[in-house]
């Protein structure tokens, strides 16, 4: 087996235990391949080998591959979106899963409405309350979410957080936690125009505590494609 195909099965069986360790069945759980620094031929193999979610940090780069890599693929937005990408990334991706401003909506509703689209959207919180990371506060999730709501052409899917990156992946349980209850939280409050549906947490040094906490996305970049030069 080449290296991609047994990078692949190596996180497909780490999805299954950890989904079964957090009662659920592994079909919950949505894996988004991570194609930043990987080139487009790569990516096809991914996509040829069953990969269906593709993840990318930034429109540009985003823009090189879309159309290079072929098959039955979303490409979702992972990383922070500049106001003067917002053009660009309604047409390039199927998500966003980095809304981080009530600006930033803003600009993102004017965009779609042009090209009658409605986006998909995740909000990012920044659970780690992290300077270097952008994302809402965890306290002002709700009253964000019922802004962004009253926007027809954005749709909230759920929730998305990068928590702070630890070596032992325990010591980042309890965001992960944190996240969860926040996200089934909101689900309980069943607003209108949002649903929570999407838990987008854990990349590769984390994602199986993540499910265990409750994430049905995980994002993974390194454990499929081998370390970013
Ligand atoms: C790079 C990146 C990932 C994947 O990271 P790995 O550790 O390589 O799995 C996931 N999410 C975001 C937002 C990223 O920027």
């Amino acid at each position: 087996m080449e290296t991609l195909e047994k990078n692949l099965a190596v996180v497909k069986t780490k999805i299954v235990e950890a989904a079964a360790r957090s009662g659920r069945s592994p079909e919950e759980i949505h894996l988004v391949a991570v194609t930043k620094t990987v080139p487009p031929e790569t990516i096809q193999k991914a996509v040829d080998l069953g990969i269906t979610l593709l993840g990318e940090n930034r429109v540009q780069e985003a823009g090189k591959k879309v159309d290079t890599v072929k098959g039955n693929i979303e490409w979702h937005l992972i990383g922070h979106l500049q106001k003067n990408k917002v053009k660009a990334a309604v047409r390039l991706f199927s998500m966003i899963q980095s809304l981080d401003s009530l600006s930033l909506a803003e600009e993102i509703e004017k965009r779609a409405a042009e090209i009658f689209k409605v986006m998909d959207v995740l909000v990012q919180i920044n659970i780690g309350r992290e300077e270097t990371k952008s994302g809402i506060d965890a306290g002002d999730a709700v009253d964000f979410i019922k802004k962004v709501s009253q926007l027809p052409h954005l749709r909230i899917k759920g929730l998305m957080a990068i928590p702070p990156f630890k070596e032992d992946p325990e010591e980042v349980r309890p965001y992960f936690r944190k996240m969860n209850e926040i996200f089934q939280d909101i689900k309980t409050m069943q607003l209108k125009n949002v649903e929570m549906i999407f838990l987008s947490m854990g990349m590769t040094n984390d994602f199986s505590v993540a499910i265990e906490e409750g994430s049905n996305m995980v994002r993974i970049g390194t454990g499929i494609f081998g370390k970013r030069k």
